[in-house]
């Protein structure tokens, strides 16, 4: 584990289960359908009951009037059975080579599901590695963006605790090594 203090805010990373995280907010790696899918998603639905997709289905006919989501926004709904109390749903890049402007997609993903759980009153959320699983971006180019994103939103708001929950050692290394480079002194 690692936890770094971010203007008041604290930033951690660690390896576990989302699924299993005791904050007010889990973020969904989503595809556009909402409909789940597998990784992260498929394990965040089978957590949360499926009042999840039904609240999910909602959302596309009523919000989104039968459109997908699109890539880098996020919405939020609430956990159900989770130890969350709310699911902020977002849709990572597919990699593409670096190409059609992926960093600033994925960046999109971090800044806008922490704009929602500070509108929504959230104090606490975790993060999974968005679109580095079935999506491909590289994870090494996912953790700079990750982490330079949310020590960029952090230094400018309070949101409380931020965790970013790795499903394996190898990723967290990463994560760690792209933590300490970012919070280098100048
Ligand atoms: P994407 O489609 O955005 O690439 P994936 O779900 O395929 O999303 O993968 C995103 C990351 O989530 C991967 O690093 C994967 O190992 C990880 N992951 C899968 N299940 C869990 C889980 N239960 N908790 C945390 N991370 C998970």
């Amino acid at each position: 584990m690692m936890e770094k203090q971010v203007n008041g805010n604290s930033l951690v990373l660690l390896t576990g289960d989302i699924t299993e995280q005791h904050t007010d907010a889990i973020v969904n790696a989503a595809n556009g359908s909402l409909l789940g899918g597998g990784g992260v998603d498929g394990a965040i639905h089978r957590a949360a009951g499926k009042r999840l997709l039904e609240e999910c289905k909602e959302i596309r006919t009523q919000k989104l009037k039968g459109d997908y989501l699109s890539t880098g926004e996020a919405v939020l709904t609430k956990g159900y059975d989770l130890p969350a109390e709310y699911v902020i749903h977002t849709v990572g890049p597919i990699w593409k080579k670096g190409k059609d402007g992926q960093e600033k997609l994925l960046a999109n993903c971090y800044r806008n599901s922490l704009d929602i759980a500070a509108r929504s009153g959230l104090s606490s959320i975790s993060f999974p590695s968005i679109s580095t699983g079935v999506y491909g971006y590289p994870v090494e180019e996912a953790a700079t963006v990750a982490i330079r994103t949310l020590v960029s939103c952090l230094n400018r708001r309070e949101v409380g605790e931020v965790r970013v929950v790795l499903f394996s050692e190898k990723d967290y290394q990463i994560y760690e090594k792209a933590l300490k480079e970012e919070t280098l002194p100048p």
